[in-house]
C-alpha cells in the first residue's frame, strides 16, 4: 500500500568531486533500486545533482529547508517557489537541527509547511523527542505538539503530499539508533494522530540507519523507509539501503 522510501538528507557535505564520484559509483553498481530514493543535497547542489540524478534514472531531488514565504527581503533564504520552479520534487521541513541550532519552532514551521504545500512540493515533516524529553516521558506530548502546530490547517486536498518523519534527536549522529519496536511504537502513535490519509501517509524512521539495521525496522508495519544522514554519503552504502528496501 505505501511505498518504501530511503531519503539521503546531505546536510552540509559533499564537494563537487564526492558528488562526481558518488553518481559514478552509482551508475557502476548493478544493484537494482527496490524503492523511491531521494537526495536532497545543499541548496547550492541541487541544480547540479539534478542534472547528475537524472542519469542514474530514478533518484528524486529535494531541498533540506525552504522560507515560510515565496520571495522578499529575506537575505541567505530559499524560496519554495523557486525551488518548486526549478523542478524540485520535495523538501524537508523541521529537520532537527533546525529546530535546535537555528529555533525554529513549530508555529514557522507550519507557515513554511503550508507555503510548500502550495507550491505543490512534497513535504517531510521531521518530529522528535530529544533524550531529556524520552527520559521524562514526554515524547507522545512532544511530538503530538510537533504534529498539531506544525500541520495545523492542512488542507486535505494537499495531505497527499505529506510524509512524516520521525527522528528521534538522541538516535541522529549517534550511531545509538532506535530499535525497531521503540520506532515503531511512535510511527504508530504519529500515524493514529493524522487528520487526513492516515493509511496513506508514508512515515519515515530516521537516526543512525545503515545498511545492517535497516531491514528490522522496515519490516514494522509502520515504518514506511528511512531519512539517512550519514550513510547516503557514499554510494555503496546508499545503494546498498536502496536495494534492502
Ligand atoms: P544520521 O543517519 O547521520 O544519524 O542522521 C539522521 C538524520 O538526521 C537524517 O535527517
Amino acid at each position: 500500500l505505501r511505498p518504501i522510501h530511503i531519503v539521503g538528507n546531505w546536510k552540509m557535505n559533499q564537494t563537487m568531486h564526492e558528488i562526481s564520484e558518488f553518481f559514478i559509483e552509482m551508475t557502476k553498481m548493478k544493484m537494482e533500486l527496490k524503492c523511491k530514493a531521494w537526495i536532497a543535497p545543499q541548496a547550492l547542489h541541487i541544480a547540479i545533482l539534478k542534472e547528475m540524478a537524472f542519469t542514474t534514472g530514478s533518484i528524486q531531488v529535494g531541498a533540506q529547508n525552504c522560507a515560510e514565504v515565496d520571495s522578499g527581503a529575506l537575505t541567505g533564504e530559499t524560496s519554495p517557489l523557486a525551488l518548486a520552479d526549478m523542478g524540485v520534487e520535495f523538501v524537508i521541513i523541521g529537520h532537527s537541527e533546525r529546530r535546535t541550532i537555528y529555533g525554529e519552532k513549530n508555529e514557522l514551521l507550519n507557515q513554511k509547511v503550508l507555503n510548500a504545500l502550495k507550491n505543490d512540493l512534497k513535504v517531510i515533516y521531521c518530529v522528535g523527542e530529544t533524550l531529556a524529553e524520552r527520559e521524562a516521558n514526554d515524547t507522545f506530548k512532544v511530538i503530538e505538539e510537533q504534529l498539531n502546530v506544525g500541520l495545523h490547517n492542512l488542507p486535505a486536498d494537499k495531505a497527499h503530499l505529506v510524509l512524516i518523519a520521525y527522528e528521534p534527536v538522541w538516535a541522529i549522529g549517534t550511531g545509538k539508533v532506535a530499535s525497531a519496536e521503540q520506532a515503531e511504537e511512535v510511527h504508530a502513535f504519529i500515524r493514529g494522530k493524522l487528520e487526513h490519509l492516515k493509511d496513506e501517509t508514508v512515515i519515515l524512521y530516521g537516526g543512525s540507519v545503515k545498511p545492517d539495521n535497516i531491514d528490522s525496522l522496515l519490516r514494522k508495519d509502520n515504518i514506511d523507509g528511512a531519512l539517512v544522514g550519514g550513510a547516503s554519503l557514499k554510494a555503496k552504502d546508499f545503494r546498498q539501503l536502496c536495494s534492502i528496501a
